[in-house]
């Protein structure tokens, strides 16, 4: 199967308000171009540099998605350029992108992660810590910064049962918060649904899927 196939396929299936991420990372840049050559033009990394080695590369006109987990000292590398950040689940993370967004004068979106999944090992805020953070004075004063949405990852598991409840849980809380009235938060965005649950995600109302080796195949 080529990447051009691949991925208009998974394209041709996708509901119109469904946006897909294509997750590139480890791939090279030349598979990249195959896939921006047949229309795709949001990629996803979980790197900063490799991101940014692939951004210098590649035409402008792609949208650059950080779907890993970012480190605050690494923030000013992709502040130029990144069009959306992904995994941003702490207060100190919104202050240092809104430093560094303020540098080249944008402002960049961003989705803060919650944690749904039954793991020790995976990122993101619980309901009460996304509260302190959206009615925080501080928060509210960020001007280089929006909040669009949120993010989540099901726990690697095959029971469909649970991954549906945990994307489930995310829908719940999303719905909860997309009608607040604050000037730098207004949820639109619904990250959620990899290769192997994208299709369960969009069931539960995913309006992202960030799929990787159904595209360029395994890593
Ligand atoms: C790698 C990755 C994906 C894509 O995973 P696939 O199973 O290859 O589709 C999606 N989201 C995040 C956060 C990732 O790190």
């Amino acid at each position: 199967m080529s990447i051009k196939r691949n991925l208009l396929e998974i394209k041709s299936a996708l509901p119109e308000n469904v946006t897909l991420v294509a997750v590139s990372k480890t791939k090279p840049v030349s598979d990249l171009m195959e896939a921006y050559e047949a229309g795709q033009r949001v990629f996803g990394e979980n790197k900063i540099q490799e991101m940014t080695e692939k951004w210098e590369q590649m035409p402008k006109d792609i949208q650059w998605h950080m779907i890993g987990h970012v480190q605050t000292n690494k923030v000013k590398y992709m502040a130029e350029y990144v069009n959306l950040i992904h995994g941003v689940d702490s207060l100190k993370l919104l202050q240092e992108i809104n430093k560094q967004a303020a540098k080249h004068n944008r402002v960049i979106d961003c989705l803060l992660q919650m944690y749904i999944a039954n793991e020790e090992t995976k990122f993101g805020l619980d309901e009460n810590e996304l509260n302190d953070i959206l009615n925080s004075a501080e928060f509210q004063s960020l001007e280089n910064i929006k909040v669009i949405g949120l993010m989540g990852m099901a726990t690697f598991t095959d029971n469909q049962a649970q991954i549906k409840k945990e994307f489930q849980n995310l829908k719940t809380i999303f719905d909860s918060k997309k009608q607040l009235s604050i000037v730098n938060c207004q949820l639109s965005i619904l990250s959620m649904g990899m290769s192997g649950d994208y299709k369960l995600a969009i069931e539960c109302g995913s309006t992202m899927v960030r799929i990787g080796s159904s595209i360029f195949g395994g890593r």
